[in-house]
């Protein structure tokens, strides 16, 4: 598979290692958005977050844990992003957990920046996506 992340998992693809677990692994963005802006992601090639195992999904979000403070340290604010697909800004198609260093005076917005707006759903809209996805 011609895949980025799982060359770096191999070591094809050299990267500034920061933590390894049993199924995942951190490492220093090559392209960051600000200083310490790592990556989390699993060993295995998934594309998405349901695709994973438990174990692999629990291993995942334990290392973001762990990571979370210290790339937290740096400006004391951090986004955490996870591109859950194509359509939802994903370009390298192995799951991946950004975690990148926020301050006051960066570019970047809240959430609702990368949208035109909120929507008006109506009751009906509403009560339709409740029974969709309530479990
Ligand atoms: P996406 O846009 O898929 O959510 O994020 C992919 C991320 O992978 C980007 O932030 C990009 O900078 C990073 N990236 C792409 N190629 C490489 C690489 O070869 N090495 C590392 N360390 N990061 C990469
Ligand atoms: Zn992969």
């Amino acid at each position: 598979m011609d895949c980025i992340f799982c060359k770096i998992v191999t070591g094809e693809i050299p990267a500034k290692l920061l933590k390894e677990t049993d199924h995942s692994i951190s490492f220093l963005d090559a392209f960051p958005l600000a200083k310490g802006h790592i990556l989390v992601i699993p060993k295995n090639h998934h594309q998405k977050i349901q695709d994973l195992t438990e174990n692999e999904n629990s291993d995942l979000f334990s290392l973001v844990h762990t990571m979370i403070s210290k790339v937290d340290s740096i400006s004391g604010s951090t986004l955490l992003a996870v591109h859950n697909g194509k359509d939802a800004g994903q370009e390298v198609p192995h799951v991946h957990v950004h975690l990148v260093p926020r301050s006051a005076d960066d570019s970047a917005g809240a959430i609702h920046s990368m949208f035109n707006g909120t929507l008006k759903l109506s009751d009906s809209e509403i009560e339709e996506m409740y029974n969709k996805l309530k479990i």
